[in-house]
């Protein structure tokens, strides 16, 4: 798909979601920088400039914003602010690349504002400090794709922080040379289950929507589902982790790989060196080189 095709598709995404929106009552969005729309000669694919040896876009760590006043002011200001410091950092000799960012991260400011007053399951809308709607770059190759917020991400706002969030930060920087600002990371449900208990069928099934939508708009090329409820929610599927390990999965032309989620591997720390094997097959198939593992 060309640049301005998928301009012109996530237009429709977000003109769709705001005509939702004002549907449901919502007159009010977080501000968001201008798209500026490429000019009516064909914008040069952005993609095709990047090396195959650097597959991974890379972009600096955001700038410092003012301090949010609320939790849910918070998670969108982390959101807008990744999104703008990658922007501002972007050369104006790359207009493709930054129209093709902004629209991405417009179109997940308008779901990001449909999560945040969702009220669709009574009970994880009674007990949650916040919704957690997912962090990184909206122009990903890979994501990584978890279960539901814990009580560490309820009081942050932020998905895979706490003692488990440090281990996928360890198997991005360690085993994979990579910062959480260069992937995307989400989950399957945006609230917290209380007492961190499994999501119930009817949750996931409300919640699906969101985390299709964030990977419509996202379009990466590869998806590291985190434990079973990840995997299977987004496989549609019932077979165990141990079985879908070890191979590559397709989900709407996206390459699946499946490993354990990071909780398991602190409950379990004989699990890594599975969870090792799996890396390397993301790795492989990223084209990304396979570090030695001490
Ligand atoms: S878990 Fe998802 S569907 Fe349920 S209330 Fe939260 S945002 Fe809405």
């Amino acid at each position: 798909m060309s640049t301005s095709e998928e301009t012109q598709r996530l237009q429709r995404i977000v003109l769709q979601r705001l005509e939702s929106l004002q549907r449901a009552g919502v007159l009010q969005l977080p501000k968001a920088a201008a798209i500026e729309l490429p000019a009516a000669e064909p914008v040069q694919e952005a993609a095709a400039q990047q090396p195959a040896s650097h597959p991974v876009a890379t972009h600096p760590a955001p700038p410092p914003v003012a301090e949010p006043t609320s939790p849910r002011q918070h998670e969108t200001a982390k959101s807008a602010s990744l999104a703008e410091g990658t922007v501002e950092k972007l050369s104006a000799k790359k207009p493709a690349q930054n129209v093709r960012l902004a629209a991405r991260r417009d179109a997940l400011a308008v779901i990001q504002q449909e999560v945040a007053g969702c009220t669709m399951c009574d009970e994880l809308v009674e007990n949650r400090t916040q919704t957690v709607f997912g962090v990184g770059n909206p122009q990903a190759r890979l994501c990584f794709f978890g279960e539901a917020p814990g009580a560490d991400e309820d009081r942050a706002g932020e998905p895979f922080v706490g003692r488990a969030g440090k281990l996928l930060n360890d198997i991005l920087s360690k085993g994979m040379g990579l910062t959480r600002e260069e992937v995307y990371i989400l989950n399957v449900l945006k609230c917290r289950p209380p007492g961190n208990r499994n999501p119930a069928p009817d949750e996931v099934g409300h919640c699906r929507h969101f985390f299709e939508r964030q990977l419509e708009t996202i379009q990466p090329e590869f998806i590291c589902c985190l434990g079973a409820i990840a995997a299977q929610t987004l496989l549609e599927t019932t077979t165990a982790v141990g079985r879908l390990r070890g191979q590559i999965h397709d989900y709407k032309g996206i390459k699946v790989v499946v490993t354990y989620h990071p909780a398991y591997l602190l409950r379990n720390p004989s699990a890594k060196s599975e969870t090792w094997k799996d890396i390397k097959i993301l790795l492989e198939g990223m084209g990304l080189p396979v570090p030695k593992r001490s």
